[in-house]
């Protein structure tokens, strides 16, 4: 059977020995490979071959892991199906027919699928979480600023993070010890292992340590639960929630619910902010500087577009006319500056939540995997379906996905648990009591 998780199969090599060697690590294909092309899923970028890797590559093959592909992905980031790539869809191994989820849906199936022991994604809004969720495997989105994003191909830079995908938490969170750290070549990185690890190292700044906090004990934890979250999911979702909540109160810990009010304007406000960015970060794209040419005939203008007009899908074009059209004049603070006021009110209010709590839980997704097809002539539908992933992300704050079970129909529910910022080893240490 082939999922189709991969764009190309072309094996790099990592060094003889280190803590991944002997693992296999396929990475999203938006994310720079030296000497591998790599596509972001788009036209666009069909014959692009980076000329050097991204920070996080350079990492994997300093950690000994073999880089067995690149992985099939939503075009530039924009979906939540990987029905948008430009190279087909791909599969849900854990439940054939539906979606493997989005934007990093190679990953997850890749790991799924065992195709590769663990792989890399990125979340913009949801990207790794929800492939994770809708593929049975763990997910993890680290606080803004622990992982560097030097090689990534931006979709929205504000929001995005690259993440671990694994089959449990403690390989995840190997995973995201390699990856993290602070990174010259990204100035929004920053040393955090005193809030982390508890010390500063004299002189490796990415001595963080993740694995040793997937002890399964979450004896004495405090769960928030956002009602608001839980309020627009499925009842099936919401079902296999409270089993994965119980199995955690069987082990010791506690919960009780909380108001994040703001959480109705999240799924608003990002895809404000996201598509504004968009529409610059993609204005690179103009066959010239970056992209399939456009083939001049005399008319740079037309050149441009033509490129444009080929090089991209029906989804990205979208994002690029409505990012364009919320940051001109005249519309900028009827819709961005409200996007970042409501922005800032998310992030007040998870900062206040978290006050009373450790971790808060969700539903990763509101929803199980769809049907392959079911959502890509329904834009709207498709972004409701980030409403409990987005707010993590206009928060800047780390969070997990784990498998909590099953629905009745045998798909796939992942739970979502958020820590403050920097708090990775309280959301390791709550999944793994989970897988
Ligand atoms: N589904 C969201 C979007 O389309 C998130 C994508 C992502 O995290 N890259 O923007």
């Amino acid at each position: 059977m082939s999922y189709n998780a991969y764009i190309t199969k072309e094996p790099i090599d990592g060094a003889d020995d280190g803590p991944l060697a002997g693992r296999t690590v396929a990475v999203k294909d938006n994310i720079s490979t030296d000497g591998v092309r790599t596509t972001a899923g788009s036209a666009m970028l069909e014959d692009y071959v980076p000329p050097y890797d991204a920070t996080v590559v350079e990492r994997l093959k300093a950690a000994g892991a073999t880089i067995p592909g690149k992985t099939n992905m939503d075009e530039f980031g924009m979906g939540t199906t990987t029905e948008t790539s430009n190279f087909g869809p791909t599969e849900n191994p854990a439940a054939e027919g539906h979606v493997p989820g989005g934007s990093s849906g190679g990953s997850a199936a890749a790991v799924a699928a065992g195709e590769a022991d663990l792989a890399l994604g990125s979340d913009t809004g949801g990207s790794v979480r929800c492939p994770a969720a809708f593929c049975g495997v763990v997910g993890i989105k680290p606080t803004y600023g622990l992982v560097s994003r030097y090689g990534l191909i931006a979709y929205a830079n504000s929001l995005e993070q690259i993440g671990p995908i694994a089959p449990t938490v403690e390989d995840a969170a190997e995973l995201l010890e390699v990856i993290a750290g602070q990174d010259p070549n990204d100035a929004t990185t920053r040393d955090a292992t005193d809030e982390i690890s508890g010390r500063t190292p004299d002189d490796d700044i990415r001595a963080y340590t993740f694995a040793d906090a997937a002890d399964g004990d979450v004896d004495g934890l405090e769960i928030g639960i956002p009602t608001e979250l839980l309020a627009g999911a499925d009842e099936d979702v919401v079902e296999t929630f409270w089993d994965g909540i119980d199995e955690l109160e069987s082990k010791g810990a506690s919960y009780h619910e909380v108001d994040l009010p703001s959480v109705e304007h999240a799924v608003e406000a990002y895809y404000v902010i996201a598509m504004s960015e968009a529409s610059s970060n993609l204005a690179r794209f103009d066959g010239v500087r970056y992209g399939r040419s456009g083939g001049y005939d005399g008319n740079w203008n037309e050149t441009f577009a033509r490129a444009r007009e080929e090089g991209f899908g029906e989804e990205v074009k979208r994002r690029i006319l409505l990012g364009t059209y919320a940051l001109s004049a005249g519309y900028h603070d009827k819709y961005y500056k409200k996007a970042q006021d409501a922005r800032a009110w998310v992030k007040q209010d998870f900062d206040s939540a978290l006050e009373d709590a450790d971790v808060l839980a969700s539903p990763t997704m509101p929803v199980p995997p769809m049907e392959r097809g079911e959502s890509l002539d329904d834009p709207l539908k498709m972004y409701l379906a980030d409403a409990n992933t987005t707010p993590v992300n206009l928060a800047n704050l780390p969070a997990i996905s784990v498998p909590a079970g099953e629905t009745d129909d045998g798909l796939p529910v992942g739970l979502q648990l958020v820590g403050p910022a920097f708090g990775e080893r309280t959301i390791i240490r709550a999944g793994s009591a989970l897988a």
